[in-house]
């Protein structure tokens, strides 16, 4: 594929996407503006981020610290919001606090913690979603659904944090209907712990779905898709 087109099939690929996300919404009885698009631009090279930016992405996930740290500087972020989506080290929080709009993997106590006491060393407050390993996976990061709940109470009164929502990888599966159980069970958690009105926990935000399961993400209640090889084709990792 020349860059040429590979740049256009960036646009078409978004417009496909945004129209699969707006048809699946209004089945389910969802306004279509409920649900975010986020680009994830894991091992894409800045000038086609900066593409996607162009066709109206406004959110963009990356999920390796020092990649996105030699990436920014060529990116068009003014009025678009950067996620970090990946599994974070405690000894890489320093590096991301103040730079990301929100962490979305906290998959641990202990990294909340870490979150906590570098945001108010640096006098901010940094949103996060709570990992849920939602298929009980053991090669998964995530608390498990059994033991969230006390996490979120525990993870509330940290300082420096606001609890944003959750997000799930789920279990891989070809089964549609396996796929929605994971992310109803996940939608059903969120309400569940909303409904608890907890201090400095506020469930706004249910990110799940990737490219090949985002439409049944949305059936269920996804608020945030992160989609990648989907937008920007298959990574070639090196
Ligand atoms: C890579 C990645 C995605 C996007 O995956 P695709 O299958 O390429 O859409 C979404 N979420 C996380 C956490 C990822 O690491």
């Amino acid at each position: 594929m020349t860059e040429k087109s590979y740049l256009d099939s960036i646009g078409e690929n978004i417009k496909r996407i945004r129209y699969n996300i707006s048809e699946a919404a209004v089945k389910a009885g969802r306004s279509p503006e409920e649900v975010r698009l986020m680009a994830v631009t894991k091992t894409v090279e800045p000038v086609f981020i900066n593409r996607a930016i162009e066709c109206g992405i406004d959110l963009i996930g990356e999920n390796r610290v020092q990649e996105f740290l030699s990436k920014r500087g060529e990116l068009s972020l003014e009025n678009v919001e950067a996620h970090f989506i990946g599994h974070l080290q405690t000894n890489k929080v320093r590096q991301i606090i103040g730079i990301v709009d929100m962490i979305q993997a906290v998959d641990s106590v202990r990294l909340a913690k870490e979150i906590s006491k570098c945001s108010i060393k640096q006098s901010l407050t940094t949103k996060i979603l709570l990992e849920v390993n939602i298929g009980g996976e053991e090669s998964k990061f995530g608390f498990t659904p059994d033991g969230l709940i006390n996490s979120v109470i525990e993870i509330a009164q940290f300082e420096g944090i606001e609890i944003k929502g959750m997000m799930t990888v789920p279990p891989i599966s070809e089964n549609p209907d396996s796929l929605r159980s994971f992310f109803s069970n996940l939608r059903q958690l969120f309400i569940d712990i909303e409904g608890k009105k907890l201090d400095n926990v506020n469930m706004s935000i249910l990110s799940m779905g990737m490219s090949e399961d985002y439409v049944e993400a949305v059936t269920e209640g996804s608020t945030m898709v992160r989609v990648g090889s989907a937008i920007f084709g298959n990574r070639n990792y090196r």
